[in-house]
């Protein structure tokens, strides 16, 4: 199911090397770019890198450009060129937003350009493209010309922008055809092509036969999906995207990203910047439905009439798409009143699967305790103890008000006692709750699978395990994953370590060298007989029982007991980051370490 675990990881050595620009004065302008991806897409990286190379032939300044795909790379490429003095530094991409506000508040004098960022904060400037009021036009010739009626979206992460690019270009398609049902498919990623051939072949096998897609490289299999399947037509996203399918794309959203980023740059050279939302729409020329005019054709002539008039209505010019906090324009962070507790709770139900994944009763998963109502930030914790609950609650206690709000996210919640009396550790427990208006929502079994942000995977990934399967056979469903990993086991101990801020403990009765390695979060020693079944090697979990030690030496088996906390740290941390994300909330990690 990941074929892409092991992308190529910019070290800090090989970005000390990219940064550097041999030549120019420090004290000169010189620009630099971080793109989460590879600029070889054929759409939003590689926009980025030709207007970063625009820039630097039509205003004669040193460039350079760094690709950094997780959120500690991106930090780090941020304040590496900030730390070299570059004056005006983008992150392409949403995902920029926080660590460019964190580099920021340490390197005041560079300018942070957060393309399709969120907020304007001290010197960090979003550049807000509304891609959707394109996407929109898109799928008013899309809900013309389907014939099944269905239409399908592949999006590549699930960003606000990408959400509402999908939004866009499904009420574009509803709104010249009533009858279109619209169907969406997030692939977790920006780079796989063949993923977002299969998640295109699956969509077309259901129906579909218009395609769109906001899914940069990975984006490029959307297109060889259409040319395989008569009939089938796509629509490019980010770049004019006609060439990858000359005879299949009918046209595309268009960001002209060259465009802007010299403005940009124009006006931050010059210091004229204003240091606000840059916002760009079709009235800008920078977001453009550009049609393909070898199918010009296909587009009848009335429904090329209703794409043009809402092109020009106002109504587009300005239509934000029921985007929040884009765009405000009035600089310094949006305040937001908040988000509706249920929104929240609702989408984490559907998102973990709450009510399908098999658990123990007194695991309680979901909303364990509701407050007033709102919630405006998230704290993950790992247990729902007095001191992380009094410890999330801190900001408003004594003065908790029902328009602010805290949600704690646990992966160990209150109710493992069963039934029993509301008394006293258990009273204090709650007491502290509602005094802060705290909600708490609790995921077990549902947060150690999950296939993205579950403990189990997200810790195989941070140790770069290549992952082929799951096991661990628990209430009827595998918990555990497990895939290759070269490594001497002592080394693979000392990584767990410094990963996870613990002391492994090695039951050394494998090989001297990892191959195969399984990962069980917790407390999973019972299911070392798994492991050995599996046909692993090492088997990495928090903790287990004495007679463990002989189920390891006896099985052949090297056994990591890594502890219960620190194993189970990884989850809870991106569920917030995600949830975050996803409802525009910061959130925050409390430690409460137990050691065990
Ligand atoms: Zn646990």
């Amino acid at each position: 199911m990941v074929t892409s675990w092991r992308k190529c990881r910019v070290t800090v050595a090989t970005l000390a090397l990219f940064g550097c620009s041999p030549g120019a004065a420090p004290e000169g302008f010189r620009v630099a770019l971080v793109t989460p991806g590879s600029i070889a897409d054929a759409a939003w990286n590689s926009g980025a890198y030709a207007g970063l190379l625009l820039v630097r032939d039509s205003l004669g300044v040193p460039v350079s450009h760094v690709e950094a795909r997780t959120p500690a790379e991106q930090e780090e490429a941020l304040r590496t060129y900030a730390a070299q003095g570059y004056g005006l530094i983008f992150g392409h991409g949403f995902e920029f937003q926080a660590p460019a506000e964190r580099v920021s508040a340490q390197y005041p004098n560079a300018v942070f350009i957060v393309t399709s960022g969120e907020r304007a904060a001290g010197k960090v400037v979003p550049l807000v493209f509304r891609l959707s009021e394109a996407s929109y036009l898109a799928g008013m010739v899309a809900g013309g010309l389907t014939r099944s009626h269905r239409i399908g979206f592949v999006g590549g992460v699930e960003l606000p922008p990408v959400r509402e690019a999908y939004e866009a270009w499904a009420a574009g398609a509803r709104a010249v055809n009533p009858k279109v049902q619209s169907r969406l498919t997030y692939l977790n990623n920006w780079d796989d092509a063949v993923m977002g051939r299969e998640a295109a072949m699956a969509l077309i096998r259901a129906g579909v036969d218009m395609l769109h897609h906001n899914a940069d490289a990975a984006g490029i299999g959307v297109f060889q999906a259409a040319r395989e399947s008569p009939g089938v037509y796509v629509f490019g996203a980010n770049a004019d995207q006609a060439v990858l399918a000359p005879e299949r794309v009918i046209g595309s959203a268009v960001i002209d990203l060259p465009r802007a980023f010299l403005t940009v740059a124009r006006e931050a050279r010059a210091g004229t910047l204003e240091l606000k939302v840059e916002s760009f729409g079709l009235a800008s020329g920078v977001v453009r439905w550009v049609p393909n005019p070898a199918l010009d054709s296909l587009v009848p002539p009335e429904l090329r009439a209703k794409v043009a008039a809402a092109e020009d209505s106002n109504s587009m010019a300005d239509g934000r798409m029921g985007r929040r906090a884009a765009g405000s324009g009035e600089g310094g962070p949006v305040s937001e009143p908040g988000v509706p507790l249920r929104d929240v709770v609702e989408y984490l139900d559907d998102f973990l699967r709450i009510r399908d994944v098999a658990d123990e009763p007194n695991a309680v998963n979901g909303l364990q305790v509701e407050n007033a109502g709102t919630i405006d930030r998230i704290v993950a914790a790992v247990d729902a103890s007095l001191e992380a609950i009094e410890g999330a609650g801190e900001r408003d206690s004594g003065s908790a008000s029902q328009e602010t709000g805290t949600l704690l996210l646990v992966h160990h919640g209150l109710f493992w006692e069963g039934n029993a009396p509301l008394t006293g550790r258990r009273f204090r427990r709650v007491r502290a709750l509602i005094d802060r208006n705290l909600a708490l929502y609790s995921a077990h079994i549902p947060l150690d699978i999950h296939p993205d942000v579950g403990n189990n995977i997200v810790l195989a990934r941070r140790l770069g395990i290549e992952l082929e399967g799951w096991f661990g056979e628990h209430r009827g469903a595998p918990i555990g994953v497990h895939g290759r990993l070269a490594l001497p086991r002592h080394e693979l101990v000392s990584q767990i370590d410094s990963l996870l801020g613990t002391e492994a403990r090695l039951l050394p009765g494998g090989p001297a060298a990892t191959s195969r390695v399984g990962i069980i979060t917790g407390g999973a020693g019972g299911f070392i007989g798994q492991a050995r079944d599996a046909g692993l090697d090492t088997f990495i979990t928090g903790e287990g029982a004495h007679h463990t030690y002989f189920d390891a030496m006896e099985f052949g088996l090297n056994v990591i007991y890594a502890g219960h906390y620190a194993t189970e740290q990884v989850g809870v941390q991106a569920l917030a980051q995600h949830l975050g994300l996803r409802f525009q909330l910061p959130w925050e990690f409390h430690r409460h370490p137990t050691g065990l």
